[in-house]
């Protein structure tokens, strides 16, 4: 899995709709990829954020501000 393959996988990943074998994927990219990781539990945070606050909705101005930043340091790393 690359990380736009990540990225791409993460919104289905919070709604709980990946399948296993996607998961496992998933679970194994962030243990070698240390900026994935990050994403991942940013926005596990941030989605926390917002349950507690009743908003259900994660913003995708939001996601997109992630996105761009996670894609801007593999780039770099060539992960
Ligand atoms: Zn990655």
């Amino acid at each position: 899995m690359t990380c736009t393959e990540f990225l791409s996988k993460l919104d289905d990943y919070f709604d709980g709709k990946v399948d296993a074998d996607v998961l496992a994927e998933v679970q194994a990219h962030v243990k070698k990829c240390s900026h994935c990781e990050v994403v991942l539990d940013t926005t596990r945070k941030t989605i926390s954020i917002y349950r507690e606050n009743e908003v259900y909705e994660f913003p995708a101005e939001l996601r997109e501000r992630l996105h761009a930043a996670i894609m801007k340091k593999c780039s770099k790393a060539k992960v």
